[in-house]
């Protein structure tokens, strides 16, 4: 920052960043029809910028003197066509100015922006989960002028910053008496029923009634002189002035709770659910916390920081406290306010301190019961969660062991035996487990269309053996925590020893002795000819389609983590698969029957399976030449 006092003593134009031009336009074009939330947001910024001078006035006590009081004051001047939202509290720099209200500080802002189709409807859903803030003042002003003093600046430091919503904004030096903040918005034509008192406080009482900091207005009277409402001296407190959730449960409307909701997670949507408590006892502490509807745009972003509000009695600390929650609970929105803690408490106290990891797991034993309940009795909600935010939860089998199990009981996944998008419980799975099936089984691949046309399915289809097909990113880690539920193992349809051999009828296991006792010749043959390219070569009746699929080692990793590692930059040594053949299909029964050119057709069984189950080859195009030699030399005519 400039400290260049010509500078400073100027006025100065300057240009929105790119972004907030797009959102301002976009926002003054579709949310016109709900144009009464400006003041929700503007009321929202001044108890926040109150909160923090009273934070900043712990460590700074001149800050805030004594019995002074904190308070937002809403007015309107008929005359001018102006409302005004003012506070006292911490107040901004001219630099801050610029900062805050010219650009967007989220990390993600530009990708986030990138993805408006132009199209207002689908646009305006998305700015929703943005957050609108301060710049909703331009749905309903042309022209909007903020003053504002940092609080221990002094009368003649403050400035005034004014912008008509276009492409640029001025700042410039100006006075202020007390510190704090005014913001005020001249209306565009069509907006006059704004300028009512009672129209303002029925929008406040609607939206802001939560907010914990006073808002007055000046109180009206009749005059009968003059047959109209008349402007009185006397302020008047407008909302009920103190902290939601301290307030009684019973006392408290969904309304309200929605509203809250809305401004401290700065989110445009509804909540999908929340939980209020009070924790008594060795650890005294209010919670509410709430599970957004939709993620945000920057849940996977991890420089974005998370976490909740946390109060100590009721006084505002800071936001995104993270070491409130758990990582893989990082969605839950909402404050905790703490009766034991110190005033004074800094992140890295928060780190170490014990009462903090009371009220973490407290946290977390509340966001897991609510999940709970919502997964019996709002099924359809449900669902909407796991879709947003299913992928963060699994990442709780890891991080939570002593949660885990309540974990897997809320995990979802697409099944061969849900058609239709529809997921599964692990628990649904196990109710449908055939009599002698003693494992659960899954499958994990890139892609859903992928995991259904794997080969490993084939046997379990044939059978009639429910597999998972499992697609998140965060799956495999997941796995190598979550090796059994309800004391069924988790096994992979893709790694050798199936234990499906209690299924499997007498005649399948004579069936099987048969053609491993018949191939013996053949698949010792394959296996010279493969070299150390697997690990082995055996016979299987596991493939009802393909000619051949690959496996690895119960222990070994799967090709598909491996996959992942590799994508990721790691240098996972790579464990050789075992390549299983097919015994009915006629190319392997050709092979049988006549092995010329056996050690191109082994190579080339060995890389279809590869293929087959979405990896890669290490040399494509010499199995483009050996495909291309086996067609011309009649191979195919051959495999009949
Ligand atoms: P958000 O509240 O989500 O951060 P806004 O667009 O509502 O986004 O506000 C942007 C920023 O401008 C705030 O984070 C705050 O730093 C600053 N700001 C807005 N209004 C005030 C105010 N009345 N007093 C002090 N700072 C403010
Ligand atoms: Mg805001």
């Amino acid at each position: 920052m400039t400290t260049d006092n010509a500078i400073h003593d100027s006025r100065q134009t300057l240009g929105f960043q790119a972004e907030v031009k797009q959102l301002l336009h976009l926002m003054i074009h579709s949310l016109y029809s709900n144009r009464e939330i400006f003041l929700r947001e503007l009321v929202s910024n001044a108890s926040d910028a109150c909160d923090r001078l009273r934070f900043a006035a712990i460590a700074e006590p001149s800050l805030l003197p004594a019995g002074e009081e904190l308070a937002i004051e809403v007015s309107y001047d008929k005359d001018a066509r102006t409302i005004t939202v003012s506070d006292n509290g911490i107040g901004m720099t001219r630099e801050e100015l610029i900062e805050h209200l010219g650009t967007i500080a989220k990390s993600g802002t530009r990708e986030f922006f990138a993805q408006l189709t132009g199209d207002q409807r689908t646009d305006s859903q998305l700015i929703g989960q943005f957050g609108v803030g301060f710049y909703s003042s331009f749905i309903v002003a042309d022209r909007v002028t903020v003053v504002s003093r940092r609080a221990g600046a002094p009368a003649e430091a403050a400035t005034s910053w004014e912008s008509d919503g276009g492409g640029e904004f001025t700042v410039e030096p100006a006075a202020r008496s007390e510190r704090g903040t005014d913001v005020v918005l001249h209306l565009k034509d069509g907006n006059d029923e704004l300028l009512s008192g009672w129209k303002l406080k029925s929008i406040l009482t609607h939206y802001s009634d939560h907010i914990a900091t006073p808002i007055r207005m000046h109180k009206e009277e009749w005059d009968k002189d003059s047959n109209q409402l008349r402007r009185t001296q006397e302020l008047e407190t407008v909302n009920r002035a103190s902290a939601l959730w301290t307030r009684p449960k019973s006392e408290i409307s969904d309304e309200q709770y929605k509203e809250f909701y809305k401004h401290v997670s700065h989110d445009f949507g509804d909540p999908l659910a929340w939980t209020h408590n009070r924790v008594e006892g060795r650890n005294e502490y209010a919670q509410l916390l709430y599970i957004p509807k939709r993620a945000p745009f920057d849940l996977w972003d991890r420089k974005r920081t998370h976490g909740l509000k946390l109060y100590v009695r009721r006084v505002f600390i800071m936001d995104d406290a993270e070491q409130l929650l758990p990582s893989y609970l990082r969605f839950t929105r909402g404050i905790v306010d703490s009766s034991d803690l110190p005033l004074n408490v800094s992140r890295e106290i928060l780190q170490e301190s014990r009462d903090v990891k009371a009220i973490r797991e407290g946290c977390a034993k509340r966001v897991l019961s609510l999940l709970e309940e919502l997964a019996q009795n709002r099924a359809e909600d449900y669902a909407g969660f796991w879709s947003e935010f299913g992928a963060v939860l699994k990442e709780g089998i890891g991080e939570d062991p002593a949660n885990a199990e309540r974990i897997g009981r809320l995990l979802r996944f697409a099944s061969t035996a849900a058609d239709g998008g529809k997921l599964t419980s692990l628990a649904e799975y196990v109710g449908r487990m055939k009599a002698g099936q003693s494992a659960i089984y899954y499958v994990t691949a890139e892609s859903i269309e992928a995991a259904r046309s794997s080969p490993h399915l084939e046997i379990f289809r044939k059978k009639g053996v429910e597999v998972l097909l499992l697609t998140d990113r965060v799956d495999e880690w997941m796995l190598s925590f979550l090796t059994e539920f309800e004391g069924k193992p988790l096994n992979s349809v893709a790694k050798g020893d199936l234990a499906l051999d209690a299924l499997d009828d007498e005649q399948d296991q004579e069936d099987k002795r048969k053609a491993q006792d018949e191939y013996q010749d053949l698949v010792a043959r394959i296996k010279e000819a493969l070299g150390d390219r697997v690990a082995d070569v055996r016979i299987t009746l596991r493939l009802t389609e393909s000619p051949a699929c690959v496996v690895v080692d119960k222990d070994a990793m799967s090709a598909h983590l491996q996959r992942m590692l590799k994508a990721s930059g790691h240098d996972a040594a790579p464990s050789k698969p075992i390549l299983e053949l097919n015994p009915h299909h006629p190319l392997v029964q050709r092979l049988q029957a006549d092995p010329a050119d056996l050690g191109e057709w082994a190579h080339l069984l060995l890389e279809q399976a590869i293929l087959a189950e979405g990896g890669q080859l290490d040399d494509p195009a010499s199995f483009v030449k050996r495909v291309n030699a086996l067609l011309l030399a009649g191979g195919v005519k051959g495999a009949g």
